[in-house]
């Protein structure tokens, strides 16, 4: 499997773990967007948001379970922060293992680009 997020999460490419469980690794996105930038993802390979199925429903929602738990720890729960998947081309997304993006730690404006 040639997926730089498998590897990551499988520990043979380096990468800035904040978190990681049985199911979950969170890094460091490595160009971020804004003070705080991580990257949740399931140890599951899933391509893309189209690709999930109703047996992923649990994993989908721990990712934002992880996600609320890291903003706190970021200091952002009451300052706020913004969760992203993007999927497919018009949203730009690059790497095709699904990746909640935790971005904040400044004003972020809206609609997004
Ligand atoms: P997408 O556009 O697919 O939603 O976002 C992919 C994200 O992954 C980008 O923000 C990009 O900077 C990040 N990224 C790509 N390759 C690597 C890598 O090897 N390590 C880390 N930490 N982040 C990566
Ligand atoms: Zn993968």
């Amino acid at each position: 499997m040639d997926c730089i997020f498998c590897k990551i999460a499988a520990g043979q490419i380096p990468a800035k773990k904040v978190f990681e469980d049985g199911e979950i690794v969170a890094f460091r996105d490595i160009n971020p967007v804004a003070p705080t930038h991580v990257l949740i993802i399931p140890r599951e390979h899933i391509e893309t948001i189209n690709d999930l199925e109703p047996g992923h429903a649990a994993i989908v929602g721990r990712l934002h379970l992880a996600a609320r738990e890291l903003a706190r720890q970021e200091g952002l729960a009451e300052r706020g922060y913004r969760l992203v998947f993007n999927c497919g081309p018009e949203a730009g997304q690059a790497v095709f293992h699904i990746h909640l993006h935790l971005i904040g730690g400044r004003k972020l404006s809206w609609p997004p680009g």
